[in-house]
């Protein structure tokens, strides 16, 4: 994103939060140019320094000092569906726990909302480049377009995918297999399958693909109750005689219909191919965990201006990264606390979760101090803020032709009278 000097527009000093779903007005033909905006003292604030919309971000060249980024990345619709005005692509230092760039992306920027998330990877990209940071590794969901494109465009950057994603996507198809005729027999082992998953990548050393391959394809042979001769790279199972619970599991018959069929899902190619690239050390969660604080800031239900939105998500990120790393809270005994939760995705299932100290908020402190320094600072004063605008993409009616008011009316009134 660029920025150049610009005059303060009216649409970035409304609160957001009151804004409501209005037609926009537009007076242009064609693709309006990008609209200069100075904000409000605060938004200035925020959009301030050089060549990124977050430079209040710190990047974090301490924690980058002699060595490569490790990046997990993601993007994020501002609303539900698919026809989303605003992305957002979020870049998170996994070893440092630290958001190091946000991008907002509108959809009229890019040719549509699907095209939404790879250009704020684009530009993000661009951006720590831009910093002299290197990145070493990305870790993302399995987005094919987004997986082409770093593959052809930066060959360096080593990228992995978050076990998480992949166990999802192959638990719900197991979970479709189980539901077929002399299927149901799997359903017990949708579990322990897509915990293998996460045991495969997570066992393996940095940059084994094949191995973890040849551990998650040894599973076929372990549900019928075989645990050797599984090939070269990984030529039995690892977990020694089964006793208990472990040995009186219904193991599958050889050739039924199940193993089959469990065979064909576990030997898929694609999925042997994502299972080659799965990220053993660090994951995204951290960057699910901004995206859940995110919808604190900027909710869905809510319409934002583009000014508004990217405020909202720069806060956000500042928020994050003060609180990030909290520590678990003790009680008034010393004894650490925790709260039991119900997740949706456990089905019921009770889970014990820590809970942390009290979140703080010296950003916003310190942001404000930022403001007065900036208003009352004699040189911004007669110089009338004109500082470091944001450069606002046209309204997506821009795109529309207009036709003439006056013409339009007409043409309405005359087809009325016939
Ligand atoms: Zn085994």
């Amino acid at each position: 994103m660029q920025e150049t000097p610009g005059t303060m527009t009216s649409a970035c000093q409304t609160d957001p939060v009151k804004e409501k779903k209005k037609p926009q007005r537009s007076k242009g033909v064609q693709t309006k140019p990008r609209e200069k905006t100075t904000g409000t003292p605060i938004e200035r604030k925020l959009f301030q320094d050089t060549g990124s919309q977050c430079n209040i971000i710190p990047t974090p060249k301490k924690e980058a000092e002699g060595r490569d980024l490790v990046l997990g990345g993601d993007g994020r619709a501002d609303s539900p569906g698919h026809c989303a005005k605003f992305g957002s692509y979020t870049m998170l230092e996994l070893h440092a726990n630290v958001v190091i760039d946000v991008q907002l992306v509108q959809s009229n920027e890019c040719g549509g909302s699907y095209h939404m998330e790879k250009t704020g990877l684009e530009r993000s990209l661009a951006h720590l480049e831009r910093q002299g940071l290197a990145v070493g590794t990305m870790v993302t969901d399995r987005h094919r377009q987004i997986a082409k494109w770093l593959r052809e465009t930066y060959p360096h950057i080593e990228h992995l995918y978050d076990i998480w994603h992949v166990a999802k996507g192959f638990s719900k198809k197991l979970l479709a297999a189980s539901n077929e005729r002399e299927c149901q027999v799997l359903r017990p082992w949708i579990k322990s399958v897509s915990n293998h998953m996460y045991w495969c990548a997570v066992s393996t050393p940095f940059g084994q693909g094949a191995q973890i391959v040849a551990k998650w394809e040894s599973v076929v042979s372990h549900v019928q109750n075989v645990h050797t001769g599984h090939g070269d790279l990984f030529p039995s199972c690892i977990h020694g005689r089964l006793e208990g619970r472990e040995s009186h599991k219904k193991w599958l018959e050889p050739s039924s219909k199940a193993a089959v069929k469990l065979e064909t899902l576990v030997c898929n190619k694609t999925l042997c191919k994502d299972i080659l690239k799965l990220s053993g050390g660090s994951q995204t969660s951290a960057v699910e965990g901004f995206h859940s604080l995110l919808i604190q800031f900027a909710p869905k239900m809510y319409v934002f201006s583009y000014t508004g939105m990217l405020c909202r998500i720069l806060i956000a990120a500042l928020h994050f990264n003060e609180n990030a790393n909290r520590v678990q809270g003790v009680t008034k005994a010393g004894e650490a606390m925790y709260s039991i939760k119900y997740p949706k995705g456990r089905k019921g299932a009770a889970v014990l979760r820590r809970v942390l100290e009290s979140p703080t908020y010296e950003y916003a402190q310190e942001l404000l101090e930022e403001v007065v320094k900036e208003c009352t600072d004699k040189e911004n004063v007669e110089a009338e803020f004109a500082v470091e605008p944001v450069i606002v993409p046209p309204p997506l009616c821009a795109e529309f032709p207009h036709p003439e008011k006056s013409d339009f009316v007409k043409q309405h009134l005359s087809r009325f009278k016939r």
